[in-house]
């Protein structure tokens, strides 16, 4: 059956209704989501929650429904992983009536509803999905590795294996199946984090995500082949790896904050692969401290540099204020560019862009990867833990830095992409790995066929 929707697009008459995570790393992958599906001809409505609500001006083709006010609801301005935990228990406790009233609701209109897809940490919307009879697939917005790590955290919790990993004994082992290649430090700064709710949010996570009918990821084929064996084993349920969804549509639409394009004019005044971007995504914040090591050792470098510090970003600050009137003045002027936001996948795209210092949220790792840069990795907490074990021991596509934010280390790490011949090394891999996500994406091509298989399976509900 086709109908017409109110901007005149013809629909296959096949209602979506898509749940996003009110974050920038997980908004922006959910709205790629729904413009891909759009334009295999579904209909779309996107049930948000009032605070970090996309904009709806942007996507005239999509209804926005926001989820009626919960008494009490929480300060959008998260700043640490202890916060994001605690947001994550809320909303799936609090939203979950208001969210079943609306999906009752527009299961009662004509078009009603084809299908659920929610980000994987809507964990608690699976048990309302059942009641209503709602076919609900997940969208996991990081990869398959990171999530292969967080079913096998989750096992060794339920195992009480976990709690000593602070013995001496205990860290001379090898890390349990399920868990490489990350090490003990790895895990040693996953679980300094309010581990109990930690634990139990991934828990919950693991188990909604077992529990949907099909799981749809922001990665390739290519890139996790062995990963997507070990996980059907585990998870069944039909997996449609149909990424890197940015590059069918960008993420700038769903920004949330203004992105700085004074960052593309800067860097055309540079040579080829000159410039070493830093950013840190969303949510990261740092020590003062950390801040004046990172300065100084792009300072050391000698390297030109595009800096996104986010305002807040900084404990005790509101912007740059810590930073010395003589590193703004000698070497910021020289050589550096620092910017509240950037249009991030046009500065990755730029040939001035030789590298990029990241926190490895998966949307940054994915970005870099499709524009063949690569990468220094500061991963902070979460997914970000597994990526940057990816990129540096797996794919080997950039360095780890060992010991936090310490400017020698920095100014080595930075010399070792952007110099050296190791870079080189670097470049050309990742470079492979850019080659293949354009054939993954072309007709007969895995991303390609995957999305076909996806818009079958959900027209067969
Ligand atoms: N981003 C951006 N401008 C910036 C920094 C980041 O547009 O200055 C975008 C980036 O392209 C990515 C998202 O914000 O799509 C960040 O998501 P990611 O998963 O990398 O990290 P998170 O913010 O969730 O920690």
């Amino acid at each position: 059956m086709n109908t017409t929707t109110t901007t005149g697009k013809l629909t296959n008459g096949h209602r979506l209704v898509l749940l996003p995570l009110p974050f920038q790393g997980h908004l922006n992958p959910m709205l790629q989501l729904a413009n891909i599906l759009h334009s295999k001809g579904f209909s779309i409505t996107i049930l948000h929650t009032r605070f970090n609500s996309p904009n709806p001006t942007n996507y005239p083709h999509f209804t926005f429904l926001p989820i009626p006010d919960t008494a009490g609801e929480p300060n959008p301005l998260i700043s640490d992983v202890g916060m994001v935990i605690r947001f994550l228990h809320y909303i799936n406790i609090s939203f979950v009536d208001p969210i079943r009233g609306c999906l009752e609701r527009l299961m009662s209109e004509d078009d009603g509803v084809a299908c659920l897809i929610t980000d994987a940490q809507w964990f608690g919307i699976q048990s309302v999905a059942d009641e209503l009879k709602l076919p609900r697939i997940v969208h996991r917005t990081s990869n398959i590795s990171s999530f292969l790590f967080f079913a096998a955290y989750s096992r060794l919790t339920d195992t009480g294996c976990f709690g000593s990993f602070s013995d001496e004994e205990t860290k001379s082992k090898s890390l349990a199946k399920g868990l490489e290649p990350l090490n003990h430090q790895d895990l040693s700064k996953f679980l300094t984090s309010d581990p109990e709710s930690a634990c139990k949010v991934i828990e919950l996570m693991v188990e909604g995500t077992k529990r949907a009918r099909a799981v749809i990821w922001n990665t390739f084929k290519e890139l996790e082949e062995g990963e997507l064996e070990a996980l059907s084993q585990d998870f069944p349920n039909p997996h449609f790896l149909i990424g890197p969804f940015h590059k069918y549509f960008p993420a700038s639409s769903s920004s949330l904050l203004a992105q700085d394009q004074t960052s593309i004019s800067w860097l055309d005044k540079h040579p080829p692969k000159s410039v070493l971007y830093v950013s840190f995504g969303s949510i990261v914040k740092l020590e003062k401290s950390e801040f004046l090591e990172i300065a100084w050792g792009l300072a050391n470098s000698k390297q030109p540099f595009l800096w996104v510090v986010r305002p807040g970003s900084i404990g005790g600050s509101e912007w740059l204020e810590p930073l010395p009137d003589e590193f703004l003045e000698r070497i910021v002027e020289g050589r550096g560019y620092i910017v509240k936001w950037a249009p991030q996948q046009d500065v990755l795209a730029h040939r001035a862009t030789g590298g990029f210092w990241t926190h490895n949220g998966w949307n940054s790792t994915l970005e870099s990867i499709c524009e063949g840069v690569p990468m220094i990795c500061s991963p902070a907490f979460g997914d970000q833990l597994p990526n940057a074990r990816y990129v540096s021991d797996v794919w080997k596509i950039g360095v780890e830095l060992q010991n936090g934010f310490e400017r020698e280390e920095i100014e080595s790490a930075i010399k070792r992409v952007m110099v050296n011949a190791e870079g080189l090394e670097f470049r050309n891999k990742i470079t492979n790995l850019k080659w293949k996500v354009n054939r993954c994406l072309e007709k007969g091509g895995s991303s390609y066929s995957s999305l076909e298989d996806l818009v079958s399976y959900i027209l067969s509900f």
